[in-house]
Protein backbone atom coordinates (compact mmCIF):
# COMPACT_ATOMS: atom_id res chain seq x y z
CA UNK A 1 0.00 0.00 0.00
CA UNK A 2 1.39 3.27 -0.56
CA UNK A 3 1.38 5.78 1.56
CA UNK A 4 0.43 9.50 0.67
CA UNK A 5 2.78 12.05 1.01
CA UNK A 6 0.77 13.26 4.28
CA UNK A 7 1.26 9.96 6.09
CA UNK A 8 4.97 10.03 4.85
CA UNK A 9 5.38 12.86 6.73
CA UNK A 10 3.49 12.31 9.98
CA UNK A 11 5.44 8.64 9.81
CA UNK A 12 9.40 9.54 8.10
CA UNK A 13 10.77 11.26 11.37
CA UNK A 14 14.52 11.31 11.48
CA UNK A 15 16.41 11.67 14.61
CA UNK A 16 19.93 13.34 13.93
CA UNK A 17 22.58 12.48 17.01
CA UNK A 18 25.71 14.99 17.09
CA UNK A 19 25.42 18.64 16.64
CA UNK A 20 29.04 18.30 15.10
CA UNK A 21 29.88 19.61 11.39
CA UNK A 22 28.18 16.67 10.18
CA UNK A 23 25.11 16.25 12.04
CA UNK A 24 24.45 19.73 11.19
CA UNK A 25 25.34 19.22 7.56
CA UNK A 26 22.75 16.11 7.52
CA UNK A 27 19.97 18.09 9.12
CA UNK A 28 21.06 20.99 6.41
CA UNK A 29 20.78 18.19 3.52
CA UNK A 30 17.48 17.02 4.94
CA UNK A 31 15.62 20.49 5.44
CA UNK A 32 17.07 20.98 2.05
CA UNK A 33 15.03 18.18 0.86
CA UNK A 34 12.15 19.23 2.25
CA UNK A 35 12.05 22.45 0.49
CA UNK A 36 13.12 24.54 4.23
CA UNK A 37 16.47 25.87 3.42
CA UNK A 38 16.13 29.58 2.92
CA UNK A 39 19.15 31.10 2.79
CA UNK A 40 21.08 30.61 -0.90
CA UNK A 41 24.65 31.50 0.11
CA UNK A 42 27.14 28.88 -1.38
CA UNK A 43 24.30 26.02 -1.12
CA UNK A 44 22.67 27.31 -3.82
CA UNK A 45 19.36 28.87 -4.45
CA UNK A 46 15.98 28.23 -1.86
CA UNK A 47 15.12 24.56 -2.79
CA UNK A 48 11.67 25.23 -4.68
CA UNK A 49 8.76 22.79 -2.85
CA UNK A 50 9.08 19.31 -3.73
CA UNK A 51 6.56 17.57 -5.31
CA UNK A 52 6.38 14.76 -2.49
CA UNK A 53 7.30 16.00 0.96
CA UNK A 54 10.12 13.92 2.51
CA UNK A 55 10.29 13.76 6.59
CA UNK A 56 9.02 15.53 9.30
CA UNK A 57 12.39 17.94 9.07
CA UNK A 58 15.38 16.63 11.16
CA UNK A 59 15.47 17.09 14.90
CA UNK A 60 19.22 17.30 16.16
CA UNK A 61 20.10 16.25 19.65
CA UNK A 62 23.84 17.87 20.46
CA UNK A 63 25.59 18.32 23.63
CA UNK A 64 27.19 21.42 21.92
CA UNK A 65 26.82 24.79 21.38
CA UNK A 66 24.18 26.64 23.35
CA UNK A 67 26.85 27.25 26.14
CA UNK A 68 27.23 30.92 26.02
CA UNK A 69 30.66 30.90 27.37
CA UNK A 70 31.85 28.06 25.02
CA UNK A 71 32.84 30.04 21.51
CA UNK A 72 30.97 27.99 18.83
CA UNK A 73 33.55 27.39 15.90
CA UNK A 74 33.03 28.95 13.15
CA UNK A 75 32.12 26.21 10.89
CA UNK A 76 29.26 25.43 13.26
CA UNK A 77 28.05 29.07 13.60
CA UNK A 78 28.04 29.16 9.33
CA UNK A 79 25.85 25.62 9.41
CA UNK A 80 23.73 27.03 11.46
CA UNK A 81 22.81 30.56 9.98
CA UNK A 82 21.11 28.48 7.13
CA UNK A 83 18.74 26.95 8.73
CA UNK A 84 15.34 28.96 8.47
CA UNK A 85 13.80 29.98 11.79
CA UNK A 86 11.22 27.08 11.57
CA UNK A 87 14.53 24.20 11.05
CA UNK A 88 16.38 25.61 14.06
CA UNK A 89 13.37 25.50 16.69
CA UNK A 90 13.45 21.40 15.77
CA UNK A 91 17.58 21.58 16.79
CA UNK A 92 17.76 20.63 20.39
CA UNK A 93 20.86 21.79 22.50
CA UNK A 94 22.25 20.56 25.88
CA UNK A 95 21.22 17.08 24.87
CA UNK A 96 22.89 13.74 25.58
CA UNK A 97 21.85 10.89 24.03
CA UNK A 98 21.88 7.80 26.93
CA UNK A 99 20.06 4.98 25.80
CA UNK A 100 18.56 3.48 22.33
CA UNK A 101 16.04 1.20 21.47
CA UNK A 102 14.31 -0.19 18.73
CA UNK A 103 10.35 -0.84 18.70
CA UNK A 104 8.24 -2.04 15.82
CA UNK A 105 9.90 0.16 12.47
CA UNK A 106 10.40 2.92 15.16
CA UNK A 107 13.16 3.95 16.89
CA UNK A 108 13.53 5.52 20.88
CA UNK A 109 15.80 7.57 21.84
CA UNK A 110 16.41 8.54 25.76
CA UNK A 111 18.21 11.83 26.91
CA UNK A 112 20.34 12.31 30.09
CA UNK A 113 17.56 14.76 31.09
CA UNK A 114 14.92 11.94 31.13
CA UNK A 115 13.22 13.14 27.60
CA UNK A 116 12.26 10.38 25.19
CA UNK A 117 12.10 11.07 21.67
CA UNK A 118 10.70 8.77 19.01
CA UNK A 119 11.33 8.63 14.87
CA UNK A 120 11.40 6.62 12.24
CA UNK A 121 15.42 6.06 11.74
CA UNK A 122 18.53 7.76 13.74
CA UNK A 123 21.13 9.35 11.76
CA UNK A 124 24.56 9.06 14.68
CA UNK A 125 26.84 11.86 14.08
CA UNK A 126 28.05 11.95 17.64
CA UNK A 127 32.10 11.10 16.69
CA UNK A 128 34.63 9.35 17.68
CA UNK A 129 33.18 8.01 20.99
CA UNK A 130 29.98 7.82 19.65
CA UNK A 131 27.00 6.54 21.61
CA UNK A 132 24.77 5.76 19.15
CA UNK A 133 27.47 2.89 17.71
CA UNK A 134 27.51 1.44 21.23
CA UNK A 135 23.57 1.11 21.18
CA UNK A 136 23.96 -0.82 18.05
CA UNK A 137 26.52 -2.90 18.37
CA UNK A 138 24.89 -3.70 22.19
CA UNK A 139 21.25 -4.48 20.28
CA UNK A 140 23.09 -6.34 16.97
CA UNK A 141 24.92 -8.80 20.12
CA UNK A 142 21.40 -8.92 21.75
CA UNK A 143 20.10 -10.22 18.81
CA UNK A 144 22.58 -12.53 17.76
CA UNK A 145 25.39 -13.05 20.13
CA UNK A 146 27.52 -14.85 16.95
CA UNK A 147 27.04 -11.30 14.22
CA UNK A 148 30.00 -9.94 12.99
CA UNK A 149 30.31 -6.94 14.80
CA UNK A 150 33.04 -4.03 14.81
CA UNK A 151 35.24 -4.08 18.22
CA UNK A 152 34.16 -1.83 21.14
CA UNK A 153 37.13 0.34 20.93
CA UNK A 154 37.39 0.17 17.01
CA UNK A 155 40.54 3.36 16.85
CA UNK A 156 43.54 2.92 17.49
CA UNK A 157 45.59 6.38 18.41
CA UNK A 158 49.10 6.46 18.21
CA UNK A 159 49.68 9.99 17.58
CA UNK A 160 48.05 13.54 19.09
CA UNK A 161 48.08 16.47 17.96
CA UNK A 162 48.44 20.20 19.70
CA UNK A 163 46.76 22.83 16.79
CA UNK A 164 45.68 26.25 16.87
CA UNK A 165 45.16 29.25 14.84
CA UNK A 166 46.79 32.72 14.64
CA UNK A 167 46.75 35.82 12.35
CA UNK A 168 48.62 35.68 9.03
CA UNK A 169 51.79 37.71 9.40
CA UNK A 170 53.80 38.48 6.10
CA UNK A 171 56.42 36.07 7.28
CA UNK A 172 53.69 33.07 5.74
CA UNK A 173 53.20 32.91 2.06
CA UNK A 174 48.87 32.78 1.86
CA UNK A 175 48.15 29.71 0.49
CA UNK A 176 51.20 27.89 1.47
CA UNK A 177 51.32 24.19 3.77
CA UNK A 178 54.60 24.56 5.91
CA UNK A 179 56.00 21.23 7.10
CA UNK A 180 58.79 20.23 9.06
CA UNK A 181 59.74 16.39 9.71
CA UNK A 182 61.45 14.41 11.83
CA UNK A 183 61.36 11.45 14.05
CA UNK A 184 60.53 13.02 17.34
CA UNK A 185 57.73 15.29 16.18
CA UNK A 186 56.39 16.91 12.64
CA UNK A 187 54.88 20.52 12.65
CA UNK A 188 52.40 21.70 9.80
CA UNK A 189 51.51 25.43 9.26
CA UNK A 190 48.21 25.98 6.60
CA UNK A 191 48.02 29.99 5.52
CA UNK A 192 44.90 31.55 4.86
CA UNK A 193 44.36 34.77 3.72
CA UNK A 194 43.73 36.28 6.91
CA UNK A 195 44.59 33.03 9.11
CA UNK A 196 47.73 30.22 10.01
CA UNK A 197 46.17 27.07 11.44
CA UNK A 198 49.46 25.63 13.32
CA UNK A 199 49.54 21.81 14.19
CA UNK A 200 52.23 19.97 15.93
CA UNK A 201 52.10 16.37 15.85
CA UNK A 202 53.75 13.56 18.46
CA UNK A 203 54.20 9.86 18.59
CA UNK A 204 52.88 8.47 21.90
CA UNK A 205 55.03 5.97 24.22
CA UNK A 206 52.39 3.22 23.80
CA UNK A 207 49.28 3.30 21.03
CA UNK A 208 46.14 3.69 22.93
CA UNK A 209 42.35 2.95 22.69
CA UNK A 210 41.17 5.08 25.34
CA UNK A 211 39.65 8.58 25.32
CA UNK A 212 41.36 11.33 25.47
CA UNK A 213 41.71 13.92 28.44
CA UNK A 214 43.59 17.35 28.01
CA UNK A 215 43.29 20.28 29.40
CA UNK A 216 44.41 24.02 27.94
CA UNK A 217 47.34 23.43 30.85
CA UNK A 218 48.81 20.40 28.50
CA UNK A 219 48.32 22.45 25.56
CA UNK A 220 50.67 24.93 26.57
CA UNK A 221 52.74 22.92 27.65
CA UNK A 222 53.23 20.98 24.86
CA UNK A 223 53.64 24.42 23.21
CA UNK A 224 56.46 25.30 25.54
CA UNK A 225 58.20 22.16 24.93
CA UNK A 226 58.15 22.48 20.85
CA UNK A 227 58.77 26.52 21.21
CA UNK A 228 61.91 26.74 19.84
CA UNK A 229 61.40 24.38 17.08
CA UNK A 230 60.70 26.28 13.12
CA UNK A 231 57.84 25.69 12.11
CA UNK A 232 58.77 27.61 8.50
CA UNK A 233 62.78 29.05 8.09
CA UNK A 234 61.97 32.29 10.05
CA UNK A 235 59.41 31.13 12.38
CA UNK A 236 59.59 29.28 15.90
CA UNK A 237 56.31 27.73 17.42
CA UNK A 238 56.98 30.24 20.05
CA UNK A 239 56.63 33.05 17.74
CA UNK A 240 52.89 31.88 16.36
CA UNK A 241 51.72 30.72 19.42
CA UNK A 242 51.92 33.98 21.86
CA UNK A 243 49.67 35.30 19.00
CA UNK A 244 47.38 32.84 18.56
CA UNK A 245 43.78 32.95 18.85
CA UNK A 246 43.10 29.42 20.56
CA UNK A 247 44.65 26.20 20.99
CA UNK A 248 44.14 22.49 21.94
CA UNK A 249 45.36 18.87 21.77
CA UNK A 250 43.68 15.91 21.20
CA UNK A 251 44.47 12.30 20.33
CA UNK A 252 44.38 11.05 16.88
CA UNK A 253 41.94 7.91 16.30
CA UNK A 254 42.32 6.43 13.07
CA UNK A 255 40.20 3.40 11.86
CA UNK A 256 37.36 2.52 9.86
CA UNK A 257 34.16 0.62 10.71
CA UNK A 258 33.01 -2.49 9.00
CA UNK A 259 29.45 -2.11 9.92
CA UNK A 260 27.86 1.45 9.47
CA UNK A 261 23.75 0.38 10.28
CA UNK A 262 21.88 -1.58 11.84
CA UNK A 263 18.00 -2.07 10.82
CA UNK A 264 16.67 1.51 11.38
CA UNK A 265 20.26 2.99 12.77
CA UNK A 266 23.00 4.77 10.38
CA UNK A 267 26.16 6.36 11.01
CA UNK A 268 27.57 9.06 9.63
CA UNK A 269 31.20 10.86 9.50
CA UNK A 270 33.74 10.48 12.31
CA UNK A 271 31.99 7.81 14.08
CA UNK A 272 32.77 5.31 11.54
CA UNK A 273 36.02 6.67 9.89
CA UNK A 274 38.13 8.41 11.82
CA UNK A 275 42.08 9.67 10.59
CA UNK A 276 44.67 11.92 10.76
CA UNK A 277 43.97 15.93 9.90
CA UNK A 278 47.63 16.34 8.70
CA UNK A 279 45.81 15.87 4.94
CA UNK A 280 42.47 17.41 6.45
CA UNK A 281 39.80 15.45 4.70
CA UNK A 282 37.60 14.35 7.94
CA UNK A 283 34.92 16.23 7.06
CA UNK A 284 35.08 16.35 3.42
CA UNK A 285 34.23 12.42 4.27
CA UNK A 286 31.93 12.88 6.35
CA UNK A 287 29.38 15.34 4.30
CA UNK A 288 30.21 12.69 1.40
CA UNK A 289 28.55 10.16 3.84
CA UNK A 290 25.48 12.72 4.27
CA UNK A 291 25.07 13.15 0.18
CA UNK A 292 25.00 9.68 -0.49
CA UNK A 293 23.17 8.93 2.28
CA UNK A 294 20.39 11.78 2.13
CA UNK A 295 19.87 11.01 -1.66
CA UNK A 296 19.27 7.21 -1.61
CA UNK A 297 17.28 8.09 1.39
CA UNK A 298 15.40 11.04 -0.72
CA UNK A 299 14.65 8.33 -3.83
CA UNK A 300 13.23 5.93 -1.36
CA UNK A 301 10.93 8.62 -0.22
CA UNK A 302 10.40 9.66 -3.73
CA UNK A 303 9.47 6.00 -5.32
CA UNK A 304 6.41 5.72 -2.86
CA UNK A 305 7.78 2.85 -1.77
CA UNK A 306 6.86 1.07 2.18
CA UNK A 307 9.27 3.01 4.71
CA UNK A 308 10.27 0.14 7.25
CA UNK A 309 13.12 -1.46 8.24
CA UNK A 310 13.95 -3.34 5.77
CA UNK A 311 13.75 -0.64 2.64
CA UNK A 312 16.08 1.91 5.33
CA UNK A 313 18.56 -1.05 5.69
CA UNK A 314 18.77 -1.15 2.08
CA UNK A 315 18.94 2.57 1.35
CA UNK A 316 21.50 2.65 4.21
CA UNK A 317 23.54 -0.46 3.07
CA UNK A 318 23.99 0.94 -0.30
CA UNK A 319 25.14 4.50 1.00
CA UNK A 320 27.53 2.91 3.04
CA UNK A 321 28.75 0.74 -0.63
CA UNK A 322 28.84 3.87 -2.59
CA UNK A 323 31.03 6.26 0.47
CA UNK A 324 33.50 3.24 1.58
CA UNK A 325 36.30 2.91 -1.75
CA UNK A 326 37.23 6.40 -0.98
CA UNK A 327 36.86 6.17 2.76
CA UNK A 328 39.52 3.52 2.43
CA UNK A 329 41.84 5.29 0.29
CA UNK A 330 41.79 8.47 1.68
CA UNK A 331 42.37 6.71 5.07
CA UNK A 332 45.52 4.91 3.89
CA UNK A 333 47.36 8.23 2.20
CA UNK A 334 46.02 9.92 5.27
CA UNK A 335 48.03 7.18 7.64
CA UNK A 336 50.70 6.84 5.25
CA UNK A 337 51.93 10.80 4.44
CA UNK A 338 51.54 10.48 8.97
CA UNK A 339 53.97 8.19 9.54
CA UNK A 340 55.99 9.41 5.70
CA UNK A 341 56.92 12.94 7.91
CA UNK A 342 57.73 10.46 10.89
CA UNK A 343 60.17 8.59 8.78
CA UNK A 344 58.75 5.84 10.42
CA UNK A 345 60.72 3.13 7.51
CA UNK A 346 63.64 3.50 6.15
CA UNK A 347 62.29 4.21 2.62
CA UNK A 348 60.23 7.23 4.02
CA UNK A 349 63.58 8.54 5.07
CA UNK A 350 64.69 8.12 1.98
CA UNK A 351 61.98 9.61 0.20
CA UNK A 352 61.36 12.60 2.33
CA UNK A 353 65.34 13.34 1.99
CA UNK A 354 66.07 12.59 -1.40
CA UNK A 355 62.64 11.73 -3.97
CA UNK A 356 60.61 14.87 -2.22
CA UNK A 357 63.49 17.09 -2.77
CA UNK A 358 63.05 16.60 -6.66
CA UNK A 359 59.68 16.08 -7.50
CA UNK A 360 56.29 17.51 -5.83
CA UNK A 361 55.02 14.60 -4.19
CA UNK A 362 51.38 16.11 -3.08
CA UNK A 363 51.23 17.52 -6.75
CA UNK A 364 51.16 13.53 -8.18
CA UNK A 365 48.89 12.65 -5.41
CA UNK A 366 46.72 15.07 -5.74
CA UNK A 367 46.29 14.80 -9.57
CA UNK A 368 46.76 11.20 -9.80
CA UNK A 369 45.39 9.20 -7.02
CA UNK A 370 42.90 12.18 -5.38
CA UNK A 371 41.58 14.60 -7.79
CA UNK A 372 40.67 11.37 -9.58
CA UNK A 373 38.28 10.39 -7.13
CA UNK A 374 37.32 13.84 -5.83
CA UNK A 375 35.88 15.21 -9.31
CA UNK A 376 33.54 12.01 -8.87
CA UNK A 377 32.40 13.37 -5.90
CA UNK A 378 28.20 13.08 -5.43
CA UNK A 379 26.09 15.93 -5.15
CA UNK A 380 22.52 16.84 -3.91
CA UNK A 381 20.93 15.70 -6.78
CA UNK A 382 18.58 19.18 -6.29
CA UNK A 383 20.03 21.79 -5.50
CA UNK A 384 21.10 24.00 -7.60
CA UNK A 385 24.78 24.73 -8.17
CA UNK A 386 25.24 28.37 -9.24
CA UNK A 387 29.01 28.63 -9.81
CA UNK A 388 30.33 25.06 -10.97
CA UNK A 389 33.86 25.35 -11.63
CA UNK A 390 35.35 23.50 -15.09
CA UNK A 391 39.04 22.93 -14.40
CA UNK A 392 41.77 20.76 -15.90
CA UNK A 393 39.32 17.98 -13.99
CA UNK A 394 36.05 18.74 -14.29
CA UNK A 395 33.37 17.52 -12.25
CA UNK A 396 31.43 14.16 -13.01
CA UNK A 397 28.32 14.99 -11.42
CA UNK A 398 26.43 17.99 -11.56
CA UNK A 399 22.84 18.63 -9.66
CA UNK A 400 19.46 17.28 -11.36
CA UNK A 401 18.31 20.44 -11.49
CA UNK A 402 19.14 23.30 -13.96
CA UNK A 403 22.98 24.05 -13.20
CA UNK A 404 24.94 27.44 -15.11
CA UNK A 405 26.16 26.28 -18.46
CA UNK A 406 29.07 24.44 -19.01
C1 LIG B 1 43.06 19.49 14.77
C2 LIG B 1 42.08 19.04 13.74
C3 LIG B 1 42.02 19.66 12.50
C4 LIG B 1 41.12 19.23 11.51
N1 LIG B 1 41.10 19.84 10.30
C5 LIG B 1 40.24 19.41 9.33
C6 LIG B 1 40.17 20.05 8.06
O1 LIG B 1 40.92 20.99 7.78
N2 LIG B 1 39.29 19.57 7.14
C7 LIG B 1 38.46 18.52 7.41
O2 LIG B 1 37.69 18.12 6.54
N3 LIG B 1 38.50 17.91 8.62
C8 LIG B 1 39.35 18.32 9.58
N4 LIG B 1 39.39 17.71 10.81
C9 LIG B 1 38.47 16.61 11.05
C10 LIG B 1 37.09 17.15 11.44
O3 LIG B 1 37.20 18.02 12.54
C11 LIG B 1 36.19 15.98 11.81
O4 LIG B 1 36.21 15.03 10.77
C12 LIG B 1 34.77 16.48 12.05
O5 LIG B 1 34.73 17.32 13.17
C13 LIG B 1 33.84 15.31 12.26
O6 LIG B 1 32.57 15.81 12.49
P1 LIG B 1 31.46 14.94 13.20
O7 LIG B 1 30.25 15.82 13.25
O8 LIG B 1 31.39 13.60 12.56
O9 LIG B 1 32.00 14.65 14.69
P2 LIG B 1 32.32 15.66 15.86
O10 LIG B 1 32.94 16.90 15.33
O11 LIG B 1 33.09 14.88 16.86
O12 LIG B 1 30.90 16.04 16.46
C14 LIG B 1 30.17 15.11 17.22
C15 LIG B 1 29.12 15.87 18.01
O13 LIG B 1 28.27 14.94 18.68
C16 LIG B 1 28.06 15.35 20.03
N5 LIG B 1 27.79 14.16 20.85
C17 LIG B 1 28.64 13.19 21.22
N6 LIG B 1 28.02 12.26 21.96
C18 LIG B 1 26.72 12.66 22.05
C19 LIG B 1 25.55 12.13 22.72
N7 LIG B 1 25.60 10.99 23.42
N8 LIG B 1 24.38 12.80 22.62
C20 LIG B 1 24.29 13.95 21.91
N9 LIG B 1 25.37 14.51 21.27
C21 LIG B 1 26.55 13.87 21.35
C22 LIG B 1 29.39 16.03 20.38
O14 LIG B 1 29.23 16.88 21.50
C23 LIG B 1 29.69 16.78 19.08
O15 LIG B 1 29.00 18.00 19.05
C24 LIG B 1 40.27 18.13 11.79
C25 LIG B 1 40.32 17.50 13.06
C26 LIG B 1 41.22 17.95 14.02
C27 LIG B 1 41.28 17.25 15.35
Amino acid sequence: MHQSPAAMRLKTRVIIVGGGPVGLTTALALASADGKAQDPGSLGQPSKPRKQSRSQGPLRLGRSSSDPEQPIPPLLEALYHRFSDEAKARILTNKEVVAIEEEQDRVRVQCSDGTVEHGSMIIGADGVHSTVRKHIRKLVLEEDPAADVDAESSFLTTYRVLFGSAPKTDDFAEGYLYETHGSNGCTQCHVARQTVWFFVYEMLDKPTKSPPSYTQKDADECAARWADRHVTGKVRLKDIYARRYASGRTNIEEGTLKRWNWKQMVLVGDVVHKMSPNAGPGYDLGVRDVVFLVNSLCRLLESGSKIDTESLQAVFEDAQTQAMGFVKLVSALSAMSLRFCFWQTWYSWYLDHFVARLIDLDYYVNAYIIGRHVRRSPVLDWLPENHPRFGSMPCTYFPKVKTATR
